[in-house]
């Protein structure tokens, strides 16, 4: 059995003690391949840096994320396709990128700037996209809807929205991004997940963020992404195996990673 952690950060200073530890113990329990979403130019080396040291195991992404859209956005961005026109083949996904109005708004209209010309990219280069979304669901399906052309596939990663927006994500060709979410109690997401077709849905630890139960308040690592894998068998009424073998194949669908 084996599964992809589609989403977490791995090459951030959280895991500098015990990094190596930490992977063994993700690949103990068959999770064996990790995407790493990138976050802003300071994150790059680190991640290429992990990337570099478990080929077989790390894969990177590049892309702005949208809390990190400031004054100097622009700057950022041309550095990025810099690195995109050197090395074409390095990155699996344009991520992460997106809107995030909930911590700060001031930068609105820059991160939907920001999310057009990364869009723009991926479609050029024919990779997908992993998408952060916080207080911002209808603003970016729109988005989404305006850019799909046939050319943009991707993930809504750590999908919380509402069943109905589920729905128009897929209808929009995406992918929901399953995580530790899945396993709170407040959560509405086992009932939407109940809802949509299997086909669309892959599995992230977002790690060292949101750790699914039993491990709230603590760090989360990618060796957590059992339990809630665990979560959606369950809620889905399929055996673990074929759960695996169903996002596994999802994920190498999305991203275009090797067989295994
Ligand atoms: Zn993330």
């Amino acid at each position: 059995m084996q599964f992809i952690d589609t989403h977490t950060h791995l090459y951030l200073e959280d895991f500098d003690t015990d990094r190596n530890e930490m992977i063994k113990r993700a690949v103990a329990r068959g999770i064996n391949r990790f995407l790493l979403p990138n976050i802003d130019q300071s994150s790059v080396d680190p991640m290429l840096g992990l990337c570099k040291a478990y080929p077989d195991y790390c894969f990177p992404m590049l892309g702005l994320h949208p809390t990190s859209v400031k004054d100097d956005w622009q700057m950022q961005l041309d550095h990025f396709e810099k690195l995109l026109q050197e090395s074409p083949t390095t990155f699996v996904a344009i991520g992460e990128i997106g809107l995030d109005f909930y911590w700060d708004k001031s930068f609105s209209t820059q991160q939907i700037k920001a999310l057009r010309i990364q869009f723009d990219w991926a479609k050029k280069l024919q990779l997908p996209v992993a998408i952060h979304t916080r207080d911002a669901f209808p603003e970016m399906l729109a988005e989404i809807k305006e850019a799909q052309d046939g050319n943009l596939k991707g993930v809504l990663h750590c999908f919380t929205g509402s069943l109905e927006e589920a729905q128009k994500a897929i209808d929009l060709g995406f992918y929901l991004g399953i995580g530790g979410v899945l396993t709170y109690k407040k959560s509405d997401l086992p009932e939407i997940v109940k809802q949509v077709p299997p086909e669309r849905l892959i599995l992230e630890t977002d790690a060292p963020f949101l750790p699914p139960v039993p491990y709230r308040g603590k760090r989360n690592e990618s060796a957590f992404l059992f339990e809630t894998a665990v979560k959606l068998a369950a809620t889905l009424e399929m055996d673990l195996d074929t759960l695996a073998e169903i996002t596994t194949k999802n994920a190498i669908e999305l991203f275009n990673l090797p067989q295994s």
